[in-house]
């Protein structure tokens, strides 16, 4: 499911292999990476393969890709050790909300503790 491509887009480059990243996870329709920037222990971003510019694109049609999404965070979350002790799984959207790639991408993170409210 790489239909909705757009050529300049970081995460979509990535998802086609033009540029690197550390692959957690892969299948049809998502690709797991870690994080060039890690904000905690564990930090992976769960992307979409199509081109979804944010969670604000989304409608009731992505609901079997936001299953998927977060069954394979809890996945990732186990395989990292840290499910026990709980994590954050969280999308920001526009400028205000801190997204600095306009392509849907859900951070896992975890193995430490975290703050609320993020800031
Ligand atoms: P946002 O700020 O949109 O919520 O999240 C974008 C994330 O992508 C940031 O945490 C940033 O560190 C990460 N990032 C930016 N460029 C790259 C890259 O080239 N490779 C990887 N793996 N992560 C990136
Ligand atoms: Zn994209």
């Amino acid at each position: 499911m790489t239909a909705d491509r757009d050529p300049g887009c970081l995460f979509c480059r990535i998802v086609a292999g033009e540029l690197p990243s550390t692959r957690e996870h892969e299948d049809d329709a998502i690709l797991a990476i870690r994080d060039i920037a890690p904000r905690a222990p564990t930090h992976i971003l769960v992307l979409s393969k199509a081109h979804i510019p944010s969670a604000a694109d989304l409608t009731e049609a992505h609901g079997p890709l936001l299953g998927r999404i977060f069954a394979t965070a809890a996945d990732l979350a186990r395989r990292e050790g840290i499910a026990d002790r709980g994590y954050r799984v969280v999308t920001n959207v526009g400028a205000w909300g801190g997204q600095t790639v306009d392509h849907l991408h859900f951070h896992l993170m975890g193995g430490r503790a975290l703050q609320w409210p993020p800031g």
